[in-house]
């Protein structure tokens, strides 16, 4: 099935949003084994509405639209579609209850507004929004489908989600798409790509591999598609598996999309607690820590110590360390891991101290230099980095390789 997506909003166009719509549509789609051919972008105007799908139309079988659903005068994509499909806007009873339902939760009497949003192209079938109070419409003609979403990004999300997949599943054959994810640290795309070349290039028919370096790992993402569950499935562990023993040295872990999930899957399977004590990373690394739901099982803290005051009053660091080897050394960041092992009582603590930059470089410690401390009470590892980013690529890739020096802790990748 050809798809395409359209995107409708004059502030996509004016550059006052970002479009993650068609991002967050394409991925869904793409899952499914539906690729999206083409992504366009139009403006709040009934006439380049017209002009948009009719050419899109002209192209695809299934096209999805976001924007412009809801009940202000800028809202026009509802009466622009009937224009188009050459139909009335129509009172749709079923609509209507879902808004007042949403009104009477809230104690509300629906305003005339909310209430134009019942009115809805005769020749769709809306599908109720549990989310918000625009419906989505889904249009059928001539064997090509036309669905309109609403903008607001949560709202697409959850129908798209909810309702359109699960719609579109019914009418499409069996057809499967699989994932399998492996991150590599301690080597850069450049390096692994060589060492993979020949797996690569004899892979099974159906079988794709994507290079997705972030800061500090590479993600390669293997995808195989077919009619076939059981083919793709020993396909995808197939290939997993002769990559994992090619780059073994470098291989991290498997099946997590962010590379945060990854060491917060490690951290709860090997029962271990971490906690940081951060300067150059201010906060960062314990914000990665807590961007995954359930970390209080194994994140107890961290403590920010920008100031050398605070490294020394807090954490313990001793005067005669921060005077003679400076707050961007191996002895002070060893003494912050034991002093963030003291105060929060875990049984890992990591450590960051370094120049982010862009000032405060010096010949012996320029730019980019940060010492990274991992370790528990019986042994502490430092390693010192000459990073060459931008100030918070450089905060970024300290975090990152803060989490990879909890490897050898993690019950993963093995
Ligand atoms: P509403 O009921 O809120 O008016 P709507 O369906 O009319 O919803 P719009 O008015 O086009 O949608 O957009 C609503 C909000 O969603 C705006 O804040 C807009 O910036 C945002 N939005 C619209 N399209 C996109 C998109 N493609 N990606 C991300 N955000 C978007
Ligand atoms: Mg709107």
């Amino acid at each position: 099935m050809k798809t395409e997506i359209l995107i409708i909003g004059d502030e996509i166009l004016n550059g006052e949003t970002q479009d993650t719509n068609s991002r967050f549509i394409a991925r869904q789609l793409s899952q499914m084994g539906l690729f999206v051919n083409r992504i366009t972008t139009t403006a709040d105007h009934p006439q380049a509405i017209s002009e948009a799908l009719g050419e899109v139309l002209s192209r695809a079988d299934l096209v999805l639209t976001t924007g412009g659903l809801g009940p202000t005068h800028d809202d026009i994509t509802a009466t622009a579609l009937a224009g188009f499909f050459n139909c009335e806007m129509i009172f749709n009873e079923a609509v209507y209850s879902s808004i007042k339902a949403r009104f009477e939760k809230r104690n509300k009497p629906v305003n005339p507004l909310s209430r134009q949003q019942a009115f809805i192209p005769q020749k769709a079938r809306p599908i109720i929004n549990p989310v918000g109070t625009a419906p989505a419409l889904w249009f059928e003609e001539a064997g090509k489908i036309v669905v309109a979403l609403p903008g607001v990004p949560s709202e697409t999300e959850f129908l798209v989600e909810h309702h359109i997949m699960p719609l579109l599943r019914s009418k499409l054959p069996d057809h499967y798409i699989r994932y399998h994810k492996l991150f590599f640290t301690g080597i850069g795309e450049s390096d692994l790509a060589p060492m993979l070349a020949e797996i690569q290039a004899t892979l099974p028919r159906d079988v794709t591999v994507a290079y997705l370096p972030g800061l500090g790992y590479v993600k390669i993402r293997i995808t195989a598609s077919g009619d076939d569950k059981e083919r793709i499935s020993s396909a995808l562990s197939e290939v997993a598996g002769k990559m994992k023993s090619v780059a073994s040295q470098y291989y991290f872990g498997e099946n997590e999309d962010n590379f945060a999930r990854m060491v917060s899957r490690g951290l709860i399977t090997s029962q271990k607690t971490v906690s940081a004590a951060e300067s150059c990373t201010g906060g960062y690394l314990a914000h990665q820590l807590t961007s995954i739901p359930g970390c209080s099982a194994y994140f107890k803290g961290s403590c920010v110590a920008y100031h050398n005051e605070v490294k020394q009053n807090v954490l313990g660091v001793k005067a005669e360390t921060l005077e003679k080897y400076g707050a961007v050394s191996e002895p002070t960041v060893r003494e912050m891991v034991l002093g963030a092992l003291r105060i929060f009582d875990s049984d890992i603590a990591l450590a960051t101290s370094g120049i982010a930059g862009p000032a405060g470089g010096s010949e012996g410690k320029p730019v980019g230099t940060v010492f990274i401390g991992a370790g528990t009470k019986d042994h502490v590892e430092i390693r010192e980095f000459h990073f060459n980013k931008d100030r918070m690529q450089n905060i970024i890739l300290s975090a990152n390789m803060a989490l990879i020096m909890l490897k050898p802790y993690l019950n993963i990748g093995k």
